[in-house]
């Protein structure tokens, strides 16, 4: 299970808003405070310039569908996108050429293994599974719009920038430390092309996935990526419509049974809501409808979920009332209650 580190914290129920500005505030600021001097986990390194992070590096946005934004600590830092950049080109992809069509072509199951899985393709016929692994990814980005690679670059580029409401630029340092060592997800899309399921030159699309892995975000940035979705597709900063209502309900489906990768299934009981990580200490989380929480800290569980930003999350999840599925405990109008309004099945009189 994660570490979520709440025990004793009530779970507000998740109402239809987040609570007035000043409490959001002060939430997002004692969620920082309680989990900053927290020093568990490790910086990812198999990506050699990933190592360079600094450990000590919190951020957190919550972005509200009105365009509201709280953010606290290193919130301005940039940072690789990673992993959730995954979540947002699924999107793209889907509002090119609908849910059922890549349903078909990339799925929306949980692998239960790694990101990076080779064994994952092989037990399912090559058959991707999940967008939110490496081998789905790649996929869906080879799915990108246009005919050329420098095209689907461009498409991939563009819409990632629209999510975030301003053009968002590549890590050099960061893409050609990946370039040098991606061997594995060569091996992936040359896995996907043998099975018949990559139709684009497999190295040139692990190059531009590299790329868009490379963008530097900020946990701001996220949180208002993540706002995008949480309102139905419509960048709540700048009011542009980057994705359709249905794209983003789909997207959030996928978040929520895969975003953290093989502990997908605990985050979600534990937390409650949709969500993406990334190995450079991202995640993404968003309530539909209400808004997102952006968080960034670079030292990872051994699942390369940040650990910060798991608890921070966690904690916000339960104060702000965001978790799905908490519904309000039966009060004087709620149920069981003799004021209620609406009439139990059992005692409707049948017509
Ligand atoms: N670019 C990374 C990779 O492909 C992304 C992995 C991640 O964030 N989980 O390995």
């Amino acid at each position: 299970m994660f570490e979520t580190d709440t025990d004793g914290i009530h779970q507000e129920a998740a109402t239809g808003a987040l609570p007035g500005w000043e409490r959001v505030e002060q939430l997002v600021q004692a969620a920082h405070d309680r989990y900053r001097d927290t020093d568990d986990g490790t910086v990812a390194d198999y990506i050699p310039a990933l190592a360079e992070a600094d450990p000590d590096w919190f951020g957190i946005c919550v972005a509200d569908t009105a365009g509201g934004l709280h953010d606290v600590g290193d919130a301005a830092v940039p940072f690789s996108i990673q992993s959730i950049s995954k979540a947002f080109v699924y999107a793209l992809v889907c509002e090119e050429f609908g849910h059922e069509r890549i349903g078909e072509l990339v799925g929306v199951d949980n692998t239960g293994l790694p990101f990076n899985s080779v064994i994952a393709l092989e037990l399912n016929g090559g058959h991707p599974m999940n967008p939110m692994v490496n081998a789905g990814a790649i996929a869906s980005t080879a799915l990108m719009a246009g005919d050329t690679a420098a095209e689907k670059w461009r498409a991939v580029h563009d819409g990632l920038s629209r999510f975030a409401g301003r053009e968002l630029a590549v890590d050099e340092r960061v893409y050609t430390s990946e370039s040098e060592t991606n061997s594995r997800n060569q091996a992936i899309a040359r896995l996907l092309q043998s099975y018949g399921r990559l139709d684009a030159d497999p190295g040139e699309i692990v190059d531009v996935y590299t790329r868009q892995c490379s963008l530097l975000v900020t946990a701001h940035d996220l949180a208002v990526m993540g706002a995008t979705l949480a309102d139905g597709g419509v960048n709540p900063v700048t009011g542009d419509r980057v994705v359709s209502a249905d794209v983003s309900r789909d997207t959030l489906a996928v978040l929520a049974a895969n975003g953290l990768y093989e502990r997908s299934g605990e985050w979600l009981f534990q937390i409650g809501l949709p969500a993406k990580s990334g190995v450079s200490g991202g995640i993404v989380a968003i309530a539909p409808g209400k808004g997102a929480i952006g968080t960034f800290s670079p030292p990872l569980d051994a699942a390369g979920n940040s650990v910060r930003g798991e608890r921070a999350t966690a904690y916000l999840s339960l104060t702000l009332g965001l978790n799905l599925f908490a519904s309000p405990e039966p009060g004087p109008s709620g149920p069981g209650s003799t004021s209620r309004t609406s009439t139990p099945l059992d005692a409707r009189s049948t017509p």
